[in-house]
């Protein structure tokens, strides 16, 4: 299953960082800032949410821990 990538407009400073760095997952559409975290591999979109320099790309916080096996 693909990554949830969430996006939050108020926190994005438009760098393009993501949509130039991985324009098969993060791209603007109509005006529309669209995300498709299955254009790409897992690895490939986490390096992209980790180098958004404003935080506004976050993974799902149940995706982005690691889980642990239950004791
Ligand atoms: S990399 Fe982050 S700050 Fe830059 S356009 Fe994408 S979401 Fe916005």
């Amino acid at each position: 299953m693909a990554l949830e990538v969430t996006w939050d407009s108020k926190v994005c400073t438009h760098s393009g960082n993501c949509v130039k760095g991985l324009p098969k997952v993060f791209r603007v559409e109509n005006g529309k800032f669209l995300i498709d975290p299955s254009g790409a591999d897992d690895e490939s979109v986490r390096a992209a949410v980790e180098a958004c320099p404003s935080g506004a790309l976050r993974i799902k916080p149940a995706q982005a821990a690691q889980r642990r096996p239950a004791r």
